[in-house]
């Protein structure tokens, strides 16, 4: 509301803009370059593009949003580098992935990997340790390759180590980090922190050639004045890492319900049969499956716990159906109108 008062500079040279940037320095304890887009998916690419030529590849996990959920912004706005995606089980990269996908060629044919992206908390809400991020950013370093953080969820990770984000970042050895900010409540905008400060060169024009710099850019980089110097960015992440534990606790007694990854942060992914997942969309929840078939549920900053236990309730209820128990499916209604998906 205070940066909607009267008229300011564009294109970031206002003052919310550059007392967002010191809230970030003061944060991360450490003199970075700071930039401010729209979306992640800008984030990200414009990141890696920065870090690569055309000719370049960036190793990944096969579950990084990068591959999987930008539309290929990565290689598009790089020119064509290539993601080398390590076929792993996990989302997690280990520093061996690193190694071996950035070792198997040396050849002029294959696109010269120089820059591996890890998403923590993963796309699966597992976190890396700072011990393992630190053994990838070693091996990044001796490879001469940069290491990249996705953190579209970085608030969630911070709360749930308990770390400081300089112990998790660039102490750790992390070059550049993308940090969200729509999914811990604010309404557009995320952060591109360049820990090496060389690394930002020219990145101010990228930001502008890829449509991502607002010309009323307070209101997206006021908003992290509030975040930064309330606390509100850790107080809502650990709220939001609370309702995933919630949720989790109560499900843990069931024998046909799965929970398909340790729930480390503000998520919970379950696997069951079809059928109760079916039963869960005919009360009404709304989830994707998209990653191994399982429903995924992810809390928000402001996630209520009074529906975190009634959907606890509802997947203990029909847990208990057994196939073609008439009897108790009689209980459950047709389908009901799809509410909205929010
Ligand atoms: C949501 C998300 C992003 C950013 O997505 P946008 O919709 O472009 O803001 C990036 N990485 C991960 C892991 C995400 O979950």
């Amino acid at each position: 509301m205070q940066a909607n008062k009267g008229s300011l500079v564009p294109y970031g040279e206002d003052e919310w803009t550059s007392r967002a940037a010191d809230a970030f320095r003061t944060l991360f304890e450490k003199a970075c370059e700071v930039f401010f887009v729209f979306n992640g998916t800008a984030a990200n690419s414009l990141a890696l593009a920065a870090l690569c030529q055309s000719y370049n590849s960036v190793i990944c996990s096969s579950y990084a949003h990068v591959e999987t959920d930008e539309c290929g912004a990565p290689e598009f706005f790089s020119n064509g580098s290539k993601l080398l995606v390590a076929r792993t089980d996990s989302a997690k990269l280990t520093a061996h992935d690193v190694r071996t996908l950035s070792t198997c060629r040396h050849d002029i044919h294959y696109p010269k990997p120089r820059a591996v992206t890890i998403t923590q908390p993963t796309e699966t809400g597992e976190l890396y340790s700072l011990t393992e991020i630190r053994q990838i950013a070693a091996a990044c370093h001796e490879l001469g390759l940069y290491l990249h953080m996705d953190g579209s969820r970085f608030a969630n990770a911070c709360a749930a180590l308990g770390c400081s984000p300089a112990d998790m970042t660039w102490r750790a050895g992390v070059d550049v980090l993308c940090f969200g900010g729509t999914k811990n409540g604010m309404a557009v905008s995320e952060a591109i922190l360049f820990f090496e400060r060389s690394l930002a060169d020219g990145f101010d024009y990228r930001c502008k050639q890829a449509g991502q710099l607002a010309s009323k850019m307070r209101f997206l980089s006021a908003p992290w004045v509030g975040m930064l110097e309330s606390g509100a960015w850790l107080r809502t992440a650990h709220h939001a890492n609370a309702c995933a534990k919630r949720l989790a606790e109560q499900l843990t007694d069931l024998s046909n319900i799965t929970l398909m990854f340790p729930v480390q942060t503000n998520s919970v992914f379950i696997k069951s049969e079809e059928r109760i997942l079916d039963r869960l969309r005919m009360r009404g929840w709304r989830f994707y499956t998209f990653i191994g078939g399982g429903a995924r549920f992810v809390f928000a900053w402001d996630a209520d716990p009074a529906q975190v236990d009634r959907l606890a309730a509802d997947i203990r209820l029909l847990s208990r159906i057994e196939p073609l128990n008439a009897a108790v499916e009689d209980q459950f209604p047709d389908p009901q109108q799809p509410s909205s998906l929010d």
